[in-house]
């Protein structure tokens, strides 16, 4: 069964599109500064486009793209199960939000203050 996006309601929705194509998507991008070149080009499935953009980023740019990556997924799945929207920018900043912490929790382990 096909679905429309929940976020523009103007396409179907796919992993594609939730992640790239949506003009919600491409705002997100690009308030991140995350360069379109860098994003743009689908290559088969989201693992594909994933190690795609990953090869074309920077090292220290991976991290933040992987957290961009889950908050837009994560903001989908608010829209479509609490029916919630955030604005894209409250995404970027729950994404820099997941980093901070992700950051915080390997420098911790790092550290042997958790295990
Ligand atoms: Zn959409």
């Amino acid at each position: 069964m096909e679905t429309r996006c929940a976020l523009c309601d103007a396409e179907m929705e796919t992993t594609k599109h939730v992640l790239l194509e949506c003009h919600f998507a491409r705002m997100v991008w690009a308030l991140a500064h995350i360069p379109w070149d860098v994003v743009n080009g689908w290559t088969g499935d989201a693992a594909g486009w994933f190690s795609r953009v990953l090869c074309r980023l920077r090292q220290e740019g991976t991290p933040h793209f992987l957290m961009l990556g889950w908050a837009l997924w994560r903001n989908r799945n608010r829209k479509r199960m609490e029916g919630v929207t955030w604005e894209p920018l409250r995404v970027v900043n729950d994404a820099l939000l997941l980093l901070v912490q992700y950051q915080d929790a390997r420098t911790k382990l790092r550290l042997g203050i958790i295990r």
